[in-house]
């Protein structure tokens, strides 16, 4: 018998990952997808898989949608994915962001906890939960400081699944992933903002992107080699929670100073914080500066993953380091912008 994976979350970037990698493993993979007017299926087209995945209409909010489909399927293995996952949006958005990232785990795991039989739980908890960070680097032990709508509610959804684990006796764990990156990620978090934004100028598209907080630091991995965790996670015969890093922190001015090598960008910074700005040397047209717009509320400084336990447990380790990393997401979209 095939077993069978639910993924919510299925057009996003980690869902398209783990669809693939489910199917390489010979899983019959159902993507819980809510409806939308855009192609959502961009990813999953990208790397071959659409066309071999069931998709379910799927919406975080609706408990009833939810109880149909683990009628309709006999599930071994959900993956929740699904999230209002942008820190920015959830300072506009923080109702809908509660509802959907927070309560939303718990309208999953109340359907697990009252069916005949019991699939193991993935939740995906962030490192966002660590926030104003209170040590570094960041531990299972590290206690949590979260500052956004987004965090909140996220660790709400990661007390929630390991509530459920005691209290029921489920299988349910969270995977508290640091950032993961690729040519797949959305367009609106800053490493793809930064390697768009530079291959539409050069392409001639765009005169000059903007973006917040360059200082920020953050441990930047391969979605890849992460969901590749999360499925380790639910094959253990244990269940517990697990910290999914790289163990090393750049800031995103290192992320675009690494990135410029692959565009033939001769530049400098030049100007102090908010008047900051990236030079053309050859011409002195600015190509990036700083928009306030895009700082947060409240800032996330560094964050800085310690998953020695994961590699240890899990006999994990990441594939594709953090120059590698910005060299596949550079070219790739220098290859979609300059054909
Ligand atoms: P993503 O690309 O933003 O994907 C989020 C997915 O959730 C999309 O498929 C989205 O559907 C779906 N979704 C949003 N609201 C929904 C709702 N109300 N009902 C049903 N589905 C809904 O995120 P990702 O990068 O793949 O990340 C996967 C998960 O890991 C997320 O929960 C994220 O918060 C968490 N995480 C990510 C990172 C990271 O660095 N990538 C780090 C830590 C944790 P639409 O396409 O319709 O919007």
């Amino acid at each position: 018998m095939k077993k069978i994976a639910l993924i919510t979350g299925i057009s996003g970037q980690d869902g398209a990952y783990l669809a693939k990698l489910l199917l390489s493993k010979n899983y019959t993979v159902v993507g819980a997808d809510r409806r939308s007017a855009r192609d959502d299926k961009w990813r999953l087209r990208k790397l071959g898989v659409e066309n071999k995945i069931i998709i379910e209409d799927f919406e975080l909010s609706e408990i009833t949608q939810i109880i149909r489909i683990f009628n309709k399927y006999k599930i071994s293995e959900v993956y929740n994915l699904a999230a209002q996952s942008f820190v920015g949006s959830s300072f506009l958005n923080p109702i809908s962001t509660s509802d959907v990232t927070g309560l939303g785990v718990l309208r999953i795991l109340e359907v697990i906890r009252n069916l005949k039989y019991k699939p193991k739980f993935y939740q995906a908890s962030s490192s966002e939960m660590f926030g104003d960070v209170l040590e570094s680097p960041q531990t299972m032990k590290t206690p949590f400081n979260p500052v956004s709508p987004y965090a909140i509610s996220k660790l709400f959804a990661h007390y929630t699944t390991i509530n459920y684990r005691k209290a029921y006796d489920l299988f349910t764990v969270s995977g508290i992933c640091f950032n993961h990156e690729s040519p797949l990620r959305g367009e609106d978090f800053i490493t793809r903002k930064i390697t768009t934004g530079l291959s539409k100028i050069k392409a001639g598209i765009l005169d000059c992107l903007e973006v917040g907080n360059i200082d920020a630091k953050r441990d930047w991995g391969f979605a890849g080699d992460y969901v590749h965790a999360m499925w380790l996670m639910l094959q253990q015969k244990k269940a517990r929670d697990y910290i999914i890093a790289t163990g090393k922190m750049y800031t995103v001015r290192q992320f675009i100073n690494e990135s410029l090598k692959y565009f033939d960008f001769d530049a400098y910074w030049t100007g102090k914080n908010e008047n900051e700005k990236l030079v053309l040397k050859k011409n002195n047209k600015t190509i990036i500066k700083i928009n306030k717009k895009f700082y947060r509320p409240n800032e996330v400084e560094k964050l800085l993953g310690d998953a020695s336990l994961t590699k240890k447990q899990l006999k994990w380790k990441p594939s594709v380091n953090f120059k590698n990393l910005v060299k596949i997401m550079s070219l790739s979209d220098l290859e979609v912008y300059n054909r």
